[in-house]
């Protein structure tokens, strides 16, 4: 049969039917499984036989159609879930890193990522490093004999900075290195990271794999050596994802093709609009020209994601100003959601930083991040220009 297209698989993986063949995916909320004979128990048991379900700590038929639909859009071979992005990121550090071993990671990542990094991986004598993802150019340079995985996030949150992932998969297939690759705020549907020489991706399946902001969750996609590794860590240490929110985020990835494409449409729409508006000193989004790494965009993503960033001239102050005057928008930190929802990164996530620290990551005092959601396009502009106008 002729290979299907990804937004098909996400509509049609279906991987388990009760007696009842009901249409749409049943839900498997169940600790545990039984079996017909002492017979099957043992084999289930048995080191060799991962296909039967003894426990929803280490697989569940709910919890592996959502993997199986991610690691199908990502055209991976395998994967593991989690029950939140960070568990997920925490179990690729575990799985693959011992003391004495080093990863390097892009300068820009999610808060608890690198709180991960700087506060928890060196107490297991894991070193950790950085590199400055806007000069690419010195990631060779950085890489130590010790060197055992390269850590990025593309585009990064909230810096919305952008790397060659081929570049780098050619530098890691070179070297030996471990290429784990946070794919959240792309995800699957614009960007695969794998078909361009990833080894490992990460995602919080919160963000735009829900896309309602509903649920927490993680999904961890690779070859299946590597993702066995993973299986065994979660198995046993037990960040795994609950069959419920599977459920749901497995329902949401039937939209994911259609809800990116609106997304990406309305945020390129919103990106040129504000641009070059009263009081908005610059516009950052991945399509947009004016990107520094725009070429770059343009080779490895189909669109440019829900997720853009302005800058306030006007500094700290006229970042609330633009969040008290939002009539619509929603004040929030989470992003990916069908509704539309404004962030002031240095006065909220990013406070605890030094106005220096917050420059090295691409955040300057008027911030502004937001995640264009799915309403009306011209409600959403409405607001944002009612918001400006009343702000500068
Ligand atoms: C939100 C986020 C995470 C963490 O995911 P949770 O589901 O909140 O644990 C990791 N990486 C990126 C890029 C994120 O935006």
């Amino acid at each position: 049969m002729k290979k299907r297209h990804p937004a098909t698989n996400a509509v049609r993986i279906q991987t388990s039917k009760t007696e009842q063949m009901e249409h749409s995916t049943p839900m498997f909320l169940t600790s545990s499984f039984t079996y017909h004979s002492a017979e099957e128990m043992a084999a289930a048991f048995s080191d060799d036989n991962l296909d039967i379900n003894i426990y929803s700590r280490f697989s569940n038929p709910t919890v592996d159609e959502f993997i199986e639909k991610v690691a199908t859009l990502e055209c991976a071979e395998a994967g593991v879930a989690t029950g939140t992005g960070m568990a997920a990121v925490f179990a690729t550090f575990m799985s693959f890193l011992q003391a004495g071993d080093h990863i390097l990671s892009a300068s820009a990542v999610f808060g608890s990522t690198h709180t991960l990094l700087i506060k928890y991986l060196p107490k297991w004598g894991i070193e950790t490093s950085y590199f400055d993802m806007r000069k690419p150019e010195t990631v060779e340079a950085c890489i130590r004999p010790n060197t055992k995985m390269l850590y990025v996030e593309t585009p990064s949150n909230p810096g919305l900075d952008i790397i060659d992932i081929a570049y780098l998969a050619e530098i890691c297939k070179a070297k030996n290195i471990l290429l784990v690759v946070d794919n959240c705020f792309a995800t699957p549907a614009l960007q695969q990271p794998i078909l361009l020489g990833a080894d490992l991706v990460v995602h919080s399946a919160t963000k735009f794999m829900d896309g309602q902001g509903r649920v927490l969750g993680g999904v961890v996609v690779g070859k299946k050596e590597l993702i066995h590794e993973m299986y065994l860590f979660i198995r046993n240490s037990g960040p795994s994802l609950s069959p419920f929110n599977a459920w749901v985020l497995s329902k949401s990835l039937e939209t994911l093709h259609i809800r990116m494409e609106k997304h990406s449409e309305q945020a390129l729409t919103l990106a040129k609009r504000l641009d070059g508006y009263k009081g908005v000193s610059w516009v950052k989004y991945p399509f947009l020209p004016s990107h520094p790494h725009f070429s770059i965009a343009q080779k490895q993503m189909s669109l440019g994601g829900g997720i853009l960033t302005f800058e306030l001239s006007g500094g700290i102050s006229s970042g609330r100003n633009f969040l008290n005057a939002l009539q619509m928008i929603s004040m929030t930190n989470n992003l990916g959601d069908s509704r539309t929802i404004a962030s002031h990164p240095a006065s909220t996530t990013h406070s605890k930083l030094s106005e220096e620290e917050r420059a090295s990551v691409g955040i300057s005092a008027g911030l502004i991040r937001l995640s264009v959601g799915l309403e009306h396009v011209e409600d959403i502009w409405e607001d944002i220009a009612q918001a400006l106008d009343t702000c500068s």
